[in-house]
């Protein structure tokens, strides 16, 4: 099988280098005291596309053959790969298509058919969108990306980390959240050279806890999907990113869908920063964690929240 290697992510960041500058990794007073330790926020809601996982594409349109290209790019997301993808194609200019399970929000398929890919709605989840993905790129012979199981992917996403150990060396601890665990593995790779003592502890949301089944038992595991925040909302687990999580990723934790819309508001409030639910999941880890690292990093890993995470974290914010 495939491995993830520091060579690979070093390889990505110089591709990456020239279309992506590297995001704000900084502090806020009133972040910090509402969590009650140091904390950098790593900023990939910034990012053009709203999320890190642009990253992950165009680290993938670098690497693409000739024939790739023409043939196109297939693959399947609730919404912010998407947006990789799309944008990833149009870098490449090959034909892209997204499948997108029905429940996605509309605001993230409207986003990715602006960046020139075509959207198909079919699946109740990420797992049938995906399978789905799958027999159209066998039927019409394009480029099936997996959206976990990627080298070239995982490789691009792992230049978070390598941005934020390089500028922050001595963090103690970094929270990810996980999805299909491709930011958590990236994670994984960048710590174990650069900074070892470093603690990686994934979060993700307990309505959705496929990869963190994955990750105990060390096998790909299936579980529910009820969580409502699209970019954690996956009901299986990736085995290229578990191969790297398992037993090399410190701690994993789950939170609940409340926690993490507290944690978007807190966002919102102390850190002036808009982030979608799944963007706003490391810090809700951080908020219940029993132990406080002295200086820790959260990664805002996207900000496209849609119209009715905004409309909650307004609601919540009014009755505090
Ligand atoms: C995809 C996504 C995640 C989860 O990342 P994985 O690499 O799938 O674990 C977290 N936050 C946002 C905003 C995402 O789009």
């Amino acid at each position: 099988m495939t491995t993830l290697t520091f060579a690979g992510v070093l390889h990505a960041a110089d591709v990456i280098a020239p279309e992506l500058p590297p995001t704000p990794s900084w502090n806020y007073p009133a972040l910090d005291e509402a969590v009650g330790t140091h904390v950098i926020v790593k900023h990939e809601n910034v990012q053009p596309t709203g999320a890190f996982k642009v990253r992950g594409g165009v680290s993938l349109a670098a690497g693409l053959t000739e024939s790739e290209r023409r043939a196109g790019l297939i693959s399947a997301s609730t919404g912010n790969h998407a947006q990789s993808l799309a944008y990833a194609g149009r870098l490449a200019q090959a034909p892209t298509i997204v499948v997108m399970p029905l429940s996605a929000p509309e605001e993230k398929a409207h986003a990715t058919r602006l960046l020139g890919a075509e959207v198909i709605r079919h699946g109740a989840t990420m797992g049938e969108s995906c399978d789905y993905a799958g027999r159209l790129a066998t039927e019409r012979g394009m480029r099936f990306v997996s959206p976990g199981d990627d080298p070239a992917i995982v490789h691009g996403h792992a230049t978070i980390y390598l941005e934020l150990l390089q500028r922050h060396p001595d963090l103690e601890a970094i929270y990810v959240p996980v999805g299909s665990g491709s930011g958590a593995a990236g994670a994984c790779v960048v710590r174990d050279e650069l900074a070892p003592d470093c603690r990686i502890i994934g979060v993700q949301s307990a309505a959705a806890p496929a990869a963190y089944n994955s990750w105990r038992s060390g096998q790909v595991e299936q579980a529910a999907c009820d969580t409502r925040f699209s970019g954690v909302a996956t009901s299986r687990g990736s085995q290229l990113p578990l191969s790297v999580m398992h037993g090399r990723m410190d701690d994993f934790l789950l939170v609940s869908d409340e926690q993490i819309l507290d944690a978007m508001r807190l966002f919102s409030t102390a850190a002036h920063t808009l982030a979608e639910g799944a963007g706003a999941a490391a810090l809700a880890g951080l908020v219940q964690h029993s132990e406080r690292p002295r200086r820790c990093a959260v990664v805002c890993s996207g900000g496209n929240a849609d119209a009715g995470e905004i409309a909650d974290i307004g609601a919540v914010a009014a009755v505090a």
